[in-house]
């Protein structure tokens, strides 16, 4: 249905909060033409940004007052069935991550808010898939007939900034996630869209996380909600809003060149001048070293599979005011890394191509080590809470 709508149109809606969000979404709607997509009886799937164990005010994912104003405008546009779902994110199961972010708020207007977890996934062949050939998708998404991606703008350590294609790495298994966490991941990103393209994509972009997102960073205003049929047109959109120019963004460059979408800014019709709305994001670093006072890195030949996560690692035990109890932190990864002056009280080795200093401390497997790291992070954590 999207595909008879003018889908390399981008709609930017102004919004000073979120107690003005259904307005807002109401304009989004009138100005896009929903009325064309949403049908009597449709079930529509909506996937928000919920990856993350974290209050809504840190802006790490989609707001729920901006679910629930969207839930509300699909039910009068005569959608039968709303359901609201993510996969458990890589720090928390999906439910617990719900009720931190207040997800189930959509339930009081009467959506379904699932785990995908929890639900039944059909293994399916991606047509000319270059990195993900064929991969186990929820059942929900495949089948439903409008299916909605409602990302968060911000900031990202792996990827710069994470948008709406970034939001469809969530309708992958959590355990089938580090295969493709490493430097394939933007190619990944283009390979999904060619198994079910979001037929419509809003950016929740009143507030947005800037610096060290997705997770670590700071919540911003920036007052826009973006939308369109074309998630990597609404993703050129958003990033030149964020002042990142569209084509540093890997993942809109593949997709643009593919065919999968349009990423080319003179090639968008927008109903108001980026320059109008344009709020540029802090960037966050990626780079580790001399980052923490008591960190000492070494790398090797590593990709951002093992770099991202060591960071996130990093910043979260800074920002619960840990990292300084830890001691001295010695972290290797990748190949051939060089070897250590010395070693500190506490050795990292991160990832598969490390493995040769496995013996030397804690030897955290995987590539990526993503999972691993994480789960390692939190005993970490709860370890140093303890001695403290
Ligand atoms: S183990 Fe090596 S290839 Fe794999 S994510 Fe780490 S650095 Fe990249």
């Amino acid at each position: 249905m999207a595909r008879e709508l003018a889908v390399a149109r981008v709609v930017i809606e102004r919004c000073s909060g979120y107690d003005k969000i259904a307005p807002a979404l109401e304009r989004l709607s009138k100005d896009l033409g929903l009325e064309k997509l949403v049908g009597k009886g449709d079930v529509v799937f909506i996937k928000p940004n919920a990856g993350s164990p974290t209050p809504p005010e840190r802006e790490a994912c989609t707001r729920p007052e901006a679910l629930v104003a969207l839930v509300k405008l699909l039910k009068e546009l005569g959608a039968k069935k709303v359901i609201v779902g993510d996969h458990d994110a890589l720090a928390a199961p999906a439910e617990f991550c719900f009720q931190r972010i207040g997800l189930y708020a959509c339930r009081d207007v009467g959506a379904e808010v699932i785990s995908l977890s929890k639900e039944l996934h059909e293994e399916v062949e991606v047509p000319q898939g270059r990195v993900v050939k064929r991969i186990l998708l929820p059942k929900i998404v495949l089948e439903c007939d409008v299916f909605i991606n409602f990302p968060k703008l911000k900031t990202n350590t792996f990827t710069t900034l994470s948008l709406g294609m970034k939001n469809l790495f969530g309708l992958i298994r959590r355990e089938d996630r580090p295969r493709y966490h490493r430097e394939e991941f933007d190619q990944a990103l283009a390979d999904l869209l060619k198994i079910r393209k979001p037929d419509l994509t809003i950016v929740d972009g009143v507030y947005a996380m800037e610096g060290q997102g997705p997770v670590f960073g700071t919540p911003v205003f920036v007052g826009t909600l973006i939308g369109g049929f074309d998630v990597v047109a609404v993703d050129a959109v958003a990033s030149a809003i964020a002042g990142v120019d569209p084509w540093e963004i890997d993942a809109i460059r593949i997709a643009h060149s593919e065919g999968l979408g349009e990423g080319c800014l003179e090639e968008i019709e927008t109903n108001a001048p980026l320059s109008e709305v344009s709020k540029p994001l802090k960037r966050p670093t990626r780079f580790l070293h001399a980052r923490y006072p008591n960190v000492d890195v070494y790398l090797g030949g590593a990709c951002r599979g093992c770099i991202d996560p060591i960071m996130t690692s990093l910043d979260g035990l800074d920002r619960a005011g840990l990292l300084p109890k830890a001691g001295r932190i010695t972290v290797i990864a990748g190949k051939n890394p060089p070897t250590p002056i010395e070693y500190g009280d506490v050795v990292l080795v991160v990832g598969d191509c490390a493995q040769e200093y496995r013996d030397k401390g804690y030897f955290i497997p995987g590539c990526s080590p993503v999972l691993n790291l994480t789960d390692w992070s939190k005993k970490f954590s709860a370890k140093l809470r303890e001695t403290s």
